[in-house]
């Protein structure tokens, strides 16, 4: 079963803004694709049909076989783990260790589980010696990779990345691609850095204009772009 299957997707705004016009792809378990594409070219409307914000008006998506729709939100939004452009709209607790189990907990781990999934997740993304520390004493790229672990303690099918890349200095942005390499886990990651998606990315999707114009290995994508 591929960790994710959008099917002939389509979407008009309630404006009649056509933002997808029958988007069709697969990401198998375990692969790490880019999604690239101009301003206004579809991403975020596509991502936010991955987790139900918006629902199909015409077509499917699935995750690990299970169709999004409104029946199996909840279920879906564990899968499916969005890690945002921006770390400050995923961090709002006193301290990492809280903030990182936030998502389970809400889920209904406890106990020794969810002290595992917390140590587990920070470790991860090289940050467990932050467990004590409020977030917004950490630096923007350390943010970032709290951020990413809040969505790894969710055990999720699918991370969905917007921007990673963005606002890290040079040293950060290597760490965090040497930490996104080296996780298990299916990843789809929307970017305009293409040297960041042909470092991490096997393959890479173009979305212009509400279409799929190509999908293959990120190296012959980006020499045909
Ligand atoms: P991208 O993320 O690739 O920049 P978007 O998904 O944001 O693209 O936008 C796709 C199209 O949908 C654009 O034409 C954009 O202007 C339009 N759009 C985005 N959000 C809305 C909205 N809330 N209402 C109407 N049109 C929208
Ligand atoms: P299927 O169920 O066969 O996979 P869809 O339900 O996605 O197909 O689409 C059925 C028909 O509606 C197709 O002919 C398609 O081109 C058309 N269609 C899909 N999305 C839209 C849309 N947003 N506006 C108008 N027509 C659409």
């Amino acid at each position: 079963v591929p960790s994710l299957e959008v099917h002939r997707l389509a979407y008009a705004y309630p404006d009649g803004t056509q933002a997808l016009f029958g988007v069709d792809f697969r990401v198998g378990r375990g692969e790490r694709v880019a999604l690239l594409g101009p301003n206004g070219a579809g991403k975020t409307t596509l991502v936010m049909h991955l987790n139900g914000i918006l629902t199909a008006g015409h077509g499917t998506v699935t995750v690990a076989g299970m169709p999004v729709e409104k029946g199996t939100l909840r279920e879906i939004r564990r899968r499916v783990g969005l890690v945002f452009q921006d770390p400050d709209d995923q961090l709002f607790m006193p301290t990492v260790r809280e903030d990182v189990a936030f998502g389970p907990a809400n889920l209904g781990v406890t106990g020794e589980e969810l002290a595992f999934r917390v140590k587990d997740a920070l470790e991860r993304v090289g940050m467990l010696e932050a467990i004590d520390r409020p977030p917004h004493h950490l630096s923007f790229g350390q943010r970032r990779r709290v951020a990413v672990a809040t969505v790894l303690a969710m055990e999720p099918e699918i991370l969905v990345l917007d921007e990673p890349s963005s606002n890290l200095d040079p040293a950060s942005r290597r760490e965090l691609a040497e930490i996104l390499r080296g996780l298990d886990v299916t990843i789809l990651m929307v970017t305009h850095d293409l040297p960041y998606a042909l470092e991490l990315c096997e393959r890479a999707l173009i979305l212009s204009g509400g279409v799929i114009a190509a999908d293959g290995p990120t190296r012959e994508i980006l020499s045909d772009a």
